[in-house]
């Protein structure tokens, strides 16, 4: 991604290895951390070796392992919470609960800004789209920067595989629609980081993913 304005840094926290991402306006060198599930101190370490200057949480949906500890993060940098829809509601308000039951810190909270369909966000210079992806949760968004063709889809998409329906509010017809109608568009060379795992493209996905290849889906 060289030539372009933003740049992405995977910092993988808790025992599930999310991927918690550092972006960044390298104009401005401000940034967002996106789903900073946990392991506060990596994230802060990664935010000093970049030497860029948060000034906002972003987060694609409410789960432990991506929101756990969202809010003792934006209370320690002073900075807001964008995200996800008001849909995940549900998750948000149970954080210490399934902290308790995951072993993770989880804090309950609200974010600064619920994020809708056709909302944009902004990291320093950067303007990206938010799109709300609904299947693995309820109020799942992803994050779109069309000038560098990067998007952010924590877990609706995975290099090889899709996100898990099975929890609570899980829809899998859902999530393929999401992945069809709100992906896709999006073109075929959009390198995207998944909330697990290692980042692909969706021409990759397209190509090989058992679950929404284009052989998979046309069967
Ligand atoms: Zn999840
Ligand atoms: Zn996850």
């Amino acid at each position: 991604m060289t030539d372009t304005p933003l740049r992405a840094a995977i910092i993988p926290v808790t025992a599930i290895e999310q991927n918690c991402t550092l972006i960044w306006c390298t104009a401005t060198m401000k940034a967002a951390v996106v789903d900073p599930g946990g392991d506060l101190p990596r994230i802060l370490a990664a935010v000093e070796q970049a030497g860029v200057t948060v000034e906002k949480i972003l987060l694609t949906h409410g789960h432990i392992d991506h929101a756990g500890e969202a809010k003792p993060l934006a209370e320690q940098l002073a900075v807001p919470i964008e995200g996800p829809h008001e849909d995940d509601r549900f998750w948000l308000a149970r954080l210490d609960e399934d902290g308790r039951n995951w072993g993770i810190r989880g804090v309950v909270f609200e974010p600064d800004r619920w994020l809708a369909d056709g909302d944009t966000v902004t990291i320093g210079d950067l303007t990206l789209d938010v799109y709300h992806t609904p299947g693995h949760t309820a109020g799942h968004v992803i994050f779109h920067h069309a000038p560098s063709r990067f998007a952010q889809v924590g877990d609706v998409l995975f290099q090889g595989s899709v996100g898990r329906t099975d929890l609570p509010q899980g829809n899998h017809k859902q999530l393929i629609e999401s992945i069809v109608t709100k992906l896709w568009p999006l073109g075929d060379e959009t390198a995207f980081i998944p909330g697990h795992g290692k980042p692909s493209t969706f021409a990759h996905e397209r190509a090989h993913n058992m679950f929404v290849s284009d052989r998979a889906l046309s069967a």
